[in-house]
């Protein structure tokens, strides 16, 4: 029996496409050196990534949105209890630059 399956494409996959780029694609990274509104690139085989490097997004959240936990403005990196977070933002930081952004 030659039984033949097309599996359908899962619908989270199709929405990703259609939902094209990442916002925090409008800030250069600072992982991969990729400019901006350029997808990020993966740096020894010079292919490109769907996704963003979480060193953009958190650059791109610290740019973008105010950290609802530790009330810094737009542009100022996170702090906890004074010490920065280097190249890090809170959770919540990001999640409000998503819904800025959406
Ligand atoms: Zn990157
Ligand atoms: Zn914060």
């Amino acid at each position: 029996m030659n039984r033949r399956y097309t599996a359908p494409m899962p619908t989270e996959l199709r929405h990703y496409m259609r939902a094209g780029q990442h916002p925090s694609r409008s800030v250069a990274c600072p992982h991969c050196g990729a400019a901006e509104h350029k997808p990020c690139r993966v740096m020894s085989s010079g292919r490109t990534l769907e996704k963003t490097h979480p060193a953009r997004r958190s650059l791109w959240a610290e740019t973008t949105a105010v950290c609802p936990r530790c009330q810094v403005e737009p542009g100022t990196p996170c702090h906890s209890d004074g010490t920065p977070l280097n190249d890090q933002v809170h959770a919540r930081r990001y999640l409000e630059a998503e819904e800025m952004a959406a």
